[in-house]
């Protein structure tokens, strides 16, 4: 067995349905008496090859090295054979505190959601993971060696090197901040750490975060294949004989798509897209560098320079008691021979790439400043409702602060890694004699796409502040605009109301000084419907009155209504929905104690902010008819926000028998 802490392992999915086949990438067995031992330590099998099929440039031959492939799997390998020969060998150690992680690199559709997750028929390593961990947990509890398991679970997505919580709703999209304490240990903080009872147990949570992870995605117009999905199961093991608890992790990484993403149609103009793209290139990279340095034994790791690689700096192979799999996922077919290769280098970095016959295609940029890179560590967000967890994290990886990616030597540049990984990569457009080397041109387009994509996004943002604020600005106005117009109404209202007092009339003495329209609308009943007790002589002076408080009142109303338009057409959707509905409340309060007149001013008053509902307009003819023909009126029942039911567990079907 391989001493190296990382494992590199290929595997190449069948052709979909539908997808054009050829020879391009092939596993090839090693022949028979080829000498494996001498060259190379590691039991390898075979090796992975591509061939420009169709292409004028020819063949290429790749083949795995020493520290490539430890196992390459053809097409026809099933979930279970995989799972067996390169994951199950590794489980039993994590009840004696080991660490496992497993990542699935490689191009979209190249296969890594079917090999760590795979479908209910054909489970990927995920599912057999866990299931194989509470068998041994039963095993071991029914011959009597374990005392106690405990299983805990977190999952998380790396977007834009930000953290998001899989295990609650992404409604909020809230991303965490990532710390690192005084120790060197790593984490997110606030992070949900669920226990998992049983396989089933884990089942569901697992189900509902997938669904959690697609919400996100969805509402936020992006692709799940432009993130990574990071699922940690951490075992607590207690042996009854020794009384010794262990401690055992095993983290399973689906990572984000490896196409070259500086090729893949993107352009400065969709900001979005690019700090996408530089964020996976970056993170990939890091990986790559970490994966390299881990197996060559290089004295310094560079984990710090990504937060999925900070993440995982506890578990990533290096000490004694951490195991890494990098699954190298790989799709067949000439279309997709340069992600092939482009997965080769970062897996390989070796001298056996050759890579003669590509043709570099790629534009040489303009060599930019290098741009200090900002830690994406936010400073606050400690108010979730988990703990903290901080996890076990082995200091003795932690670069000290301030360290640097090391130099892995002349490597040329493929323009095929888009890594800076290519080891002699013919592609090499910048490496021999310009004395810039890959590595160097990799990270000096990655800083500028980031300070371009910075750049934008903050122009942006001072805009949005901006509009923001003048929207802000305006609603404040007219908001003042109208409680000026409702204090002048309401001082008139008053003068003429003292008026009547003086005169010992009560012609209009309910309403108060609270200057809510409805208020004033609910006076309008009042005047309505209020007997009158005035004298013959005073008729005339009475008819006079009421004239002059009609004439006030429309004269309030149209001005609230020309205000409340004003201001709702300077909300936005949801605050106008927001406005609607708190006068629907109230309407539906007076409605409930038979006051119709004011709940008709009330819903009249939400039909402008809600112009288009017609369910309400419905309502608005129908209360109308109430009040002007004196009937009762009785709501239809309260309708259910959408939200409301969506959350709720749906019903079981139920089977109608005809
Ligand atoms: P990725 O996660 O890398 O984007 P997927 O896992 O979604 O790719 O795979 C793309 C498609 O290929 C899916 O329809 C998947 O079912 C299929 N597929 C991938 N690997 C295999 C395999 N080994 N056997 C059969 N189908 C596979
Ligand atoms: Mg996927």
């Amino acid at each position: 067995m391989s001493t190296q802490p990382v494992q590199i392992v290929a595997r190449i999915r069948p052709p979909l349905l539908n997808e054009q086949t050829d020879d391009a990438i092939s596993i090839v067995p090693i022949p028979a008496g080829h000498n494996l031992t001498a060259a190379r330590p590691i039991p390898f099998t075979s090796w992975v090859s591509v061939s420009s099929t169709g292409m004028k440039t020819g063949t290429t031959q790749i083949q795995n090295s020493q520290t490539a492939f430890h196992t390459a799997f053809g097409s026809e390998t099933t979930q279970l054979q995989l799972f067996d020969t390169a994951v199950s060998p590794h489980l039993p150690p994590l009840l004696k505190g080991h660490t496992l992680t497993i990542l699935a690199y490689g191009p979209t559709s190249s296969g890594k959601t079917h090999t760590m997750e795979g479908s209910s028929s054909e489970p990927g390593i995920i599912p057999r993971s866990v299931r194989v961990l509470f068998d041994m947990s039963e095993e071991g509890k029914d011959s009597g060696r374990i005392a106690s398991f405990e299983v805990h679970m977190s999952y998380l997505e790396l977007y834009k090197d930000d953290a998001f919580d899989l295990l609650v709703s992404q409604r909020a999209h809230e991303k965490l901040p990532i710390r690192t304490n005084a120790k060197g240990e790593t984490f997110v903080v606030g992070l949900t750490r669920v226990p998992i009872k049983s396989f089933e147990d884990w089942k569901n949570v697992f189900r509902t975060a997938s669904q959690n992870r697609t919400t996100g995605a969805t509402l936020l117009n992006r692709a799940s294949s432009r993130s990574h999905a990071m699922l940690s199961i951490e075992i607590e093991v207690l042996f009854l004989i020794s009384s010794i608890a262990y401690n055992g992790k095993i983290n399973l990484v689906d990572l984000a798509g490896s196409e070259n993403n500086k090729h893949t149609g993107n352009s400065l103009a969709n900001p979005t897209r690019l700090a996408e793209s530089a964020a996976i290139n970056k993170s990939l990279s890091t990986l790559g560098q970490v994966v390299h340095a881990l197996n060559t034994g290089a004295s310094r790791i560079p984990y710090r320079d990504s937060n999925l690689t900070r993440l995982l700096s506890a578990s990533l192979g290096g000490k004694a008691l951490g195991k890494t799999i990098l699954l190298c996922n790989l799709a067949p077919g000439v279309k997709f021979r340069s992600d092939v290769l482009n997965t080769l280098n970062f897996a390989s970095r070796t001298k056996n790439i050759e890579t003669k016959t590509v043709v570099n295609e790629r534009e040489k940029p303009a060599p930019v400043e290098p741009v200090r890179e900002k830690e994406a560590v936010a400073s606050t967000g400690l108010t979730r409702r988990t703990s903290i967890q901080s996890r076990r994290v082995s200091t003795s990886h932690i670069p000290a602060p301030g360290s640097r990616i090391p130099s892995y030597g002349a490597g040329g540049h493929s323009r095929l890694s888009g890594f800076g990984l290519g080891g002699n990569g013919v592609g090499s457009i910048a490496g021999r004699g310009s004395g810039i080397d890959d590595a160097d041109l990799n990270e000096r387009i990655n800083k500028a796409v980031e300070a371009e994509v910075k750049r934008r996004l903050e122009e942006k943002e001072a805009q949005r502040r901006l509009e923001e604020e003048e929207r802000e600005q305006k609603i404040q106005e007219a908001q003042q605009q109208v409680g000026v117009e409702e204090a002048e109404v309401e001082t008139e209202l008053r003068d003429v109301e003292a008026m009547e007092v003086d005169e010992g009339h009560l012609g209009v003495g309910h309403h108060t000084s609270d200057s809510s329209p409805m208020k004033v609308d609910s006076v309008d009943y009042e005047v309505q419907s209020k007997p009158r007790n005035a004298h013959e002589d005073d008729q005339e002076d009475d008819k006079e009155k009421k004239k002059k408080m009609d004439e006030l009142e429309r004269k309030y109303k149209e001005h609230i209504a020309h205000l409340e338009a004003q201001l709702a057409s300077l909300m936005s959707v949801a605050e106008r929905k927001k406005m609607g509905k708190i006068y629907v409340d109230l309407a539906r309060g007076y409605t409930a104690k038979n006051d119709l007149a004011t709940a008709l001013s009330l819903y009249r008053h939400a039909a402008l902010f809600v112009p288009d509902n017609t369910r309400l307009r419905e309502r608005i003819i129908d209360v109308d008819w109430a009040v002007k023909n004196g009937k009762s009126y009785v709501p239809t029942p309260k309708r259910q926000h959408p939200r409301e039911t969506e959350e709720k567990p749906k019903p079981k079907s139920s089977k109608t028998h005809r």
